[in-house]
Order: structure tokens, then sequence, then C-alpha cells
């Protein structure tokens, strides 16, 4: 399992999950925030940080916010770094 930022995060941002975040798997992806769900260890604490409800256990994610799941996957994946272990690495060429 992982966690998920959906869509009240976009037009907030405050970073506040990243704050909490031990494993420094939340990243600025543009207009929101998105979850590197291959680094996330399903601790929880960015859940009650963020002041709009956007951060869900991937598995408690709201239906109307069911796509924002490979949203997050993606976006993280495109930020990651080659070489470094990151999301890009485990995707075939
Ligand atoms: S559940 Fe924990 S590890 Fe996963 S993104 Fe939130 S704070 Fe980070
Ligand atoms: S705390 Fe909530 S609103 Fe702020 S960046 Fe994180 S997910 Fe977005």
């Amino acid at each position: 399992m992982t966690y998920v930022i959906a869509e009240p995060c976009v037009g907030t941002k405050d970073a506040s999950c990243q704050a909490v975040c031990p494993v420094a798997c939340i990243i600025d992806v543009g207009d929101h925030f998105a979850i590197d769900p291959n680094r996330c260890v399903d601790c929880g604490a960015c859940v009650s940080a963020c002041p709009v409800s956007a951060v869900f256990a991937a598995d408690r994610l709201p239906t109307e916010w069911a796509d924002w799941t490979e949203r997050n996957r993606r976006a993280a994946a495109d930020a990651a770094p080659r070489g470094r272990g990151g999301a890009r690495d485990r995707e075939p060429c």
C-alpha cells in the first residue's frame, strides 16, 4: 500500500506534509505535491499534517479522486533522477 495526495492539494501546497515525512518521499510536481509510492513507508504522518485533508491511504481514497493514485505514481516517476534508485529505474526502456 501507499499514501496518495489528491485534488485538495491543488492551490494549497503549503508543504506541511513534506515537513513531517521521515523518508522525504513527498515532492513538488508543479500544481500539487505527490507521494513516491516506491519510497513511502506507510507511516501516515502526512495525513494529519495536511490542513485541507488531501492525503489518504490508497485504499481509503475517495472514489472521485481514484485517478490520483496513478497521478502520484507517474509524477514521482517523472521527477525521479535516473541512477539513484528512483521509480524510473524500475520502468522498462
Ligand atoms: S505515509 Fe509517511 S512515508 Fe508515506 S508519504 Fe506520508 S509521511 Fe511520508
Ligand atoms: S500538506 Fe496537504 S495541501 Fe500541503 S502540500 Fe501536503 S498534501 Fe498539499
